[in-house]
Formats: structure tokens, sequence, C-alpha cells
């Protein structure tokens, strides 16, 4: 995985979304302006899977939102739009993630765990075919782990503390999808912090 890589037009057309409906059309403007990626204004990439766009375009809008918010103001925007990117992808591919006919009401918190356990494994999965086997995902007595090493959200950023925040966001989303409730979620290792492993942990409710 590296900078010049291709990767699926709609990465780039999600973020881009995202950051319009959290931040308006100018402040997405102003980020494209400042992280060198005009020639997105108004010409986003389609929404398809063809290998269109470049990771590096990708970190560039990363680098964008913490170069315009700072590293401290960034988290919670790249939080939430993680948040949404998970909404999105769900009206998109709701097969993809098999949440239908999750039926929260008959299931012990246990089992929900459970449930939230497989559809992450599958969209772990699902990764891999964007961006190679980085992933390492199991469960120990704190929760779901996922390691990712080397890391496509923070390919080449360097920062003071953790910043997969897009991330943690979408893990967010998915657990309050399936487990109906907010849990706790922690990116405890980050590589752009200096450790060997971005190491998120899923808390059990
Ligand atoms: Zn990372």
């Amino acid at each position: 995985m590296g900078l010049n890589e291709k990767v699926p037009n709609q990465l780039l057309y999600l973020t881009f979304m995202t950051a319009k409906e959290v931040l308006g059309e100018n402040g997405l403007n102003t980020i494209l302006n400042y992280a060198g990626l005009q020639r997105f204004i108004d010409n986003y990439p389609p929404d398809n899977l063809e290998m269109g766009v470049l990771n590096k375009e990708f970190i560039q809008f990363l680098t964008g939102v913490i170069g315009v918010f700072g590293e401290k103001g960034a988290r919670p925007i790249l939080f939430r739009g993680g948040m949404r990117s998970f909404e999105i992808m769900k009206e998109q591919f709701p097969s993809l993630y098999a949440m239908d006919g999750i039926d929260k009401h008959d299931r012990t918190p246990e089992k929900l765990f459970g449930e939230l356990k497989r559809i992450y494994q599958l969209i772990v999965d699902a990764s891999v075919y964007i961006h190679g086997d980085i992933y390492k995902y199991y469960e120990d007595k704190e929760g779901l782990v996922l390691e990712i090493a080397p890391c496509h959200w923070c390919l080449d950023l360097k920062t003071e503390g953790p910043i997969c925040f897009v991330q943690t966001g979408f893990q967010q989303g998915l657990a309050r999808e399936i487990l109906g409730q907010t849990v706790t979620i922690e990116e405890t290792r980050c590589i752009a912090a200096g450790d060997e492993m971005c190491k998120f942990v899923i808390h059990r409710p």
C-alpha cells in the first residue's frame, strides 16, 4: 500500500460528500484549496468502485482538515465524518452489512455483541479488497480489537496523538446501529503518533 496506489473513486466521493454535510460547501472548498486539491472543486469523482483516484489524494485531504482545524479541532470532525460515512454506506450497501433483519429486541446484549463481531469481520474482509491484507482483527477481554499496519488512514501523517478518528467514528456508527447504544471506542495506538500500528478497541457495553 503506497501513496501512489489507486483506490476506488467512491472513497474520495464519500469523503467529499461527508465533508460537505459536516462543514458545508464553503468548508469543503476551503479544505480542497488548502490541500492542493482544487481540481475537485465542483468536480467530485464519480460514485463508483473504479480505481480512479490516488491514495495520496485522500491523505492530502486529511492533511488539509488537520491543517485548517488543527489536530485537536480535526479529531471531532473526522469522528463525525466517520459516523456519517457509516450511515451513507449502510444506505448504499445494506446487504454487505447484512444488518437487515436483526431484531434487537429479542437478543441479549451478549448476542448483539456477537452480531457486531460477525458483521465487523465482514467489513474488515471487504476492506482487504481495497487496502490489502493490513488488518488484524480479534476479540480479547477488553472487547473487539482491530490493528492496522500500515494504516491507510494516517499514511505519511505526523501527529502528537492518535488521529485515525474517521475509523473510530465509523466503528461508533456501526456499534450504535447494531447494539442500539453508544459504546466506548478508543484508538489506543497510532502510527502517525509514532506507534508501530494503529490499534482500535471497541469496548463491550
Ligand atoms: Zn492510522
